[in-house]
């Protein structure tokens, strides 16, 4: 085929494909600009899950009657005007794609006004701008979204998940911007309402409709400074932490992102929660000078970069490991937790502790789980292979030496018959089980109900266990009881970093020497296939 210039339509369809996914990378989008503009009221209207018709009114700064139709256009946008200015970006946009890709893959429509103008304006469709009635701000109507690209409607789940990631989004925004008020409705029905939040009270009104109420009721506020970065909002103390990693929220600056490097400093801080299977809830902000931070590393603006990469990983997880701990102190003075814990605290920096801590947070990415017993993982110079029944029972046995487990209530609690005497044995010691999660009673004459266990032990039959524990010296316990983990069959990516994290905290050479993890550095790879 010779080759041509593609049509500017064409071109705008596959710079579309980057941004918009999906019906709900279009509410992003929109409520985006929005917001940019400085609304204070936002509604958002769907119907057929955005499929049939996405809607957002709101109230902003408005398009001048001029910028229009340039308001469409590929790279138009009033946000930089030249390179240096994304460097000191306070906007949620700036590419001055996503209303020219929105266009390409659907009819939009958008209304607005400038307080300054005495009258609204319309565009089309056609590209036609007609006189209109509307108040100040501005309205987007997106009508049959992928209508023409049929292949993008197939990649389409079923309309309640579509709905469900619109939900997600606006959730997210909603709580990036406490100072709007949002109104979401879906086929005529109101999902949500939520009224401006300008204080702790009303925030945590929105965190209960947002999350939930135990989540608004629990959760701890906190505000950390240190020198340019800040790190504040709200968690959940870790002996409320979640069987699932889904509230979990962070921003960067006012927007939504999911970076590795965050993700794993906020994973090396609540690690013991994660070690016992379990998800930290949180809402947290990270405030740093624009210019510190890239934001034009992806398209959909999903990941960043810092410069100072290791100062922020560093600050995030040791802001947090330490709350964590006051939060548990307070909690043993009988401190009200609801209060912020700790307000503008300023931490100098030691050096020593960045360089102490350096080793120790590399990056790990898990690669595969092999024959039920070897995790490859990967980091930046090295290939790990990590012997996963060893790893357990290493990690496991530090965890119950330092009675750091937590109970978890059995959802069908096991019954164990025996003989008298052995329930006796048994109850004899019962404080002793409890400093290792493991939660009995007697329930009638040579019976015994196991009510909690720590999660490590579940998924296993407990009686025999038991007979074992108590055949062995006080000594000997720890290492008996974490011989007894449950090994699974199958590691999730998420399960296995959890363990490579842990591993990554002690010494390697200890990890080697006991046979739990093989270090192949680069050049010895290199060397052997010379
Ligand atoms: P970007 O947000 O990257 O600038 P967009 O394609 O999303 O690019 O929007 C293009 C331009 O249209 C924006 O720069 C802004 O000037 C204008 N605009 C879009 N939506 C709104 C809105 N809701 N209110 C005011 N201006 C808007
Ligand atoms: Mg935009």
């Amino acid at each position: 085929m010779p080759i041509k210039l593609l049509t500017q339509h064409i071109a705008n369809q596959i710079a579309a494909g980057e941004v918009i996914e999906r019906p709900a990378s279009v509410v992003k989008e929109l409520l985006e600009n929005s917001i940019d503009a400085a609304a204070s009221v936002i509604e958002i209207v769907i119907a057929q899950s955005g499929l049939q018709l996405i809607r957002i009114i709101d109230d902003g700064s408005g398009i001048d009657q001029r910028d229009l139709p340039l308001a469409i256009m590929q790279h138009a946008t009033s946000k930089i005007e030249q390179l240096d200015d994304l460097q000191h970006l306070a906007s949620l946009g700036f590419r001055g794609e996503a209303l020219a890709s929105i266009n390409s893959v659907a009819e939009v429509n958008i209304r607005s006004k400038v307080a300054s103008a005495d009258r609204a304006w319309q565009l089309s469709g056609d590209n036609k701008i007609v006189a209109a009635a509307h108040p100040n701000g501005t309205t987007i109507e997106v009508r049959n979204l992928f209508a023409n690209v049929p292949v993008r409607r197939k990649f389409l789940k079923s309309e309640r998940t579509e709905f469900s990631h619109i939900e997600d989004v606006v959730k997210r925004i909603a709580l990036s911007t406490h100072s709007v008020a949002f109104h979401l409705t879906h086929n005529e029905k109101t999902i949500f309402r939520l009224q401006p939040a300008n204080n702790e009270q009303q925030c945590r009104a929105r965190l209960a409709k947002l999350l939930n109420k135990t989540f608004a009721d629990r959760c701890i506020a906190f505000d950390e400074i240190n020198q340019d970065l800040r790190l504040w909002g709200w968690m959940l103390p870790t002996e409320l932490s979640r069987a699932h990693a889904d509230q979990q929220y962070f921003f960067v600056n006012g927007r939504m992102v999911k970076d590795r490097m965050l993700q794993h400093a906020v994973r090396m801080a609540f690690s013991e929660v994660y070690q016992q299977a379990r998800y930290p809830a949180y809402v947290m902000y990270l405030e740093c000078p624009a210019n510190a931070v890239d934001v034009n590393v992806h398209p959909t603006k999903h990941e960043v970069r810092f410069i100072e990469a290791r100062l922020v990983h560093d600050f995030v997880q040791s802001s947090l490991q330490r709350l964590q701990h006051e939060a548990t102190a307070d909690e043993v003075c009988g401190v009200d937790k609801n209060q912020l814990l700790s307000h503008h605290v300023v931490h100098e920096p030691t050096v020593a502790y960045q360089v102490d801590k350096l080793a120790k947070t590399a990056i790990l990415r898990p690669i595969a789980f092999v024959e039920k017993k070897y995790m490859v993982v990967s980091e930046s110079e090295s290939l790990k292979i990590i012997h996963y029944p060893r790893a357990l029972q290493f990690l496991a046995k530090r965890l119950f030496a330092t009675h750091k487990v937590t109970a978890q209530p059995l959802l069908i609690p096991e019954t164990i018959q025996c003989d008298n005497q052995l329930v006796e044995d048994a109850l004899a010691r019962e404080e002793e089980w409890l400093g290792y999660g493991i939660g009995l009673q007697q329930t009638g004459p040579g019976v015994l109900m196991v009510r909690t266990l720590p999660s490590c032990l579940l998924g296993g039959s407990f009686k025999p266990l038991l007979m074992t524990l108590l055949q062995q010296p006080a000594g000997e316990v720890v290492t008996c009881l974490s011989e007894h983990c449950v090994q699974k069959d199958h590691l999730s990516r998420e399960e296995m970093q959890v363990i490579a994290d842990q591993l990554v905290q002690h010494d390697l050479r200890t990890l080697m020497a006991k046979k739990i993890m093989l270090d192949l550095t680069l050049p010895q790879l290199d060397q052997w296939f010379q």
